[in-house]
């Protein structure tokens, strides 16, 4: 999934530190033990993402 953000937007980090694609969080093990095994993600990449699921994007 990484790579499909960098392709959008160019960056595969996020400023968000609460956003799953922040550079320290992107550790599948450190977001399973801070948000209990669900990823979080900031508005803007959330909404990228709820974009592609409804084919929008992309
Ligand atoms: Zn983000």
């Amino acid at each position: 999934m990484k790579a499909v953000f960098c392709a959008l937007t160019g960056d595969p980090f996020c400023e968000n530190k609460v956003c799953r694609l922040y550079n320290a969080h992107w550790q599948e093990e450190v977001i399973g033990a801070q948000f209990g095994g669900d990823y979080q993600l900031c508005p803007l990449h959330q909404g990228l993402l709820d974009g592609m699921k409804r084919g929008e994007a992309v």
